[in-house]
């Protein structure tokens, strides 16, 4: 049986705050939507996945953070966005869709597992949460206590068999304050999950601070490494440092492009994955190397970052040596590792120093750098 996903952001969200919609709003580095595009595409059991967006606003939405999903525009009400989400999908009757909405980004697989099992006896599923606080209605000025016996948060996503939900959003027709609402009033036996306070929904200004302290990963789970290489000047016309060609009076000596500095960072990935070092990985003995673009182990080495359920946060590179000059070069320098590792500019650091005229350095025998990688686990999708 298929499964197949709709995330609603057709909303403006102005309670939120912030000129523009709550779900374009970044959090924590990606914006809140493609918070949950990153959980459905994580999650083997889902075919597809559906982006339903506010009617003309495709162009807000970054190709970069959608990568795997399609757009769909959504209608004047949500039921119509929903509607016009389960349209797009290529179902058949008894196949599954999860329907979520974009501003709850703190979707884990875990979450969707519960929905799907769920629908195996159920007709309809959706993650809830017993209210716990006390409950006041003001009415007329009067302060009531609303009895909270059996009262739930509902959550989502919201769990249906494809033909189940398409025949009663057709129906529906008063507003609806969630999808649950439209099969409810037709009997349909639904089931409870558990529901996560990471599941609220960003609503005002403060949620946001509160989605990130949920989404943050533990600090503990910072993976830090460092690297350090060193290769001889040769006669030559210019070196390659961090993926520049910076002109000097002599070259680098070295089996690759031999620049020290990617080489530095490359083995600080593999350090703080503990994943052994540049030689272990990419052997000097072998001639597919001789010559080799350094960009081609760094790449490697941020490939292993993704498949360990990490992504690069920072790093901070030392380039020593007497000359050349690197601070010249040293913008181009952070933008060529920037457009390498996908990181922002603001997350590299590229520093140079000398050691006074001291050691192999000083005496310009050769190039000596040293990098720090800090890498945290990519928050949320997998829990
Ligand atoms: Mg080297």
């Amino acid at each position: 049986m298929a499964v197949a996903a709709i995330i609603v952001a057709g909303g403006r969200g102005h309670r939120a705050g912030g000129e523009r919609p709550k779900q374009l709003q970044f959090l924590l580095g990606r914006p809140v939507y493609a918070w949950s595009v990153a959980a459905f595409l994580a999650h083997s059991a889902v075919d597809e996945t559906v982006l339903v967006v506010p009617e003309g606003r495709t162009q807000d939405y970054d190709p970069k953070w959608r990568k795997g999903v399609r757009l769909v525009e959504g209608g004047a009400t949500r039921s119509q966005s929903v509607r016009n989400g389960l349209a797009a999908l290529t179902l058949g009757p008894a196949d599954r869709v999860l329907i979520h909405d974009a501003a709850r980004p703190g979707l884990q697989c875990g979450d969707i597992d519960q929905l799907l099992a769920a629908l195996d006896t159920h007709d309809a599923a959706a993650p809830a949460l017993i209210v716990s606080d006390a409950l006041k209605r003001r009415q007329d000025g009067q302060l009531q206590t609303v009895l909270r016996d059996h009262l739930y948060r509902v959550q989502t996503p919201q769990a249906f068999h494809y033909a189940g939900i398409r025949t009663a959003l057709e129906a529906a027709d008063t507003p609806l304050v969630d999808d649950l609402a439209a099969v409810e009033q037709r009997g349909a036996r639904i089931a409870l999950t558990e529901g996560r306070e990471r599941l609220s929904k960003i609503t005002y200004p403060g949620d946001f601070e509160h989605m990130e302290r949920l989404l943050q990963p533990p600090s503990a789970a910072i993976r830090v490494g460092t690297g350090y290489d060193v290769h001889a000047f040769e006669p030559g016309t210019f070196v390659t440092l961090c993926g520049c060609r910076i002109p000097h009076d002599a070259g680098l000596a070295g089996h690759s492009d031999a620049d020290v500095g990617w080489h530095a960072l490359t083995d600080a990935i593999f350090g703080a994955l503990a994943l052994g070092d540049l030689g272990d990985h990419f052997p000097p003995s072998d001639p597919k190397w001789k010559g080799a673009d350094s960009a081609v182990f760094l790449s490697e080495a941020l490939r292993l970052i993704t498949a360990r359920g990490y992504a690069l946060e920072s790093c901070d590179l030392t380039i020593i040596c007497e000359a050349p000059k690197v601070k010249p070069h040293r913008q181009a320098m952070i933008d060529r590792t920037a457009m390498v590792t996908g990181l922002s500019a603001d997350r590299i650091s590229i520093k140079a120093t000398t050691t006074e005229g001291l050691g192999f350095t000083g005496r310009r025998e050769g190039m000596a750098a040293q990098a720090v990688a800090v890498l945290a686990p990519t928050p949320s999708m997998t829990g």
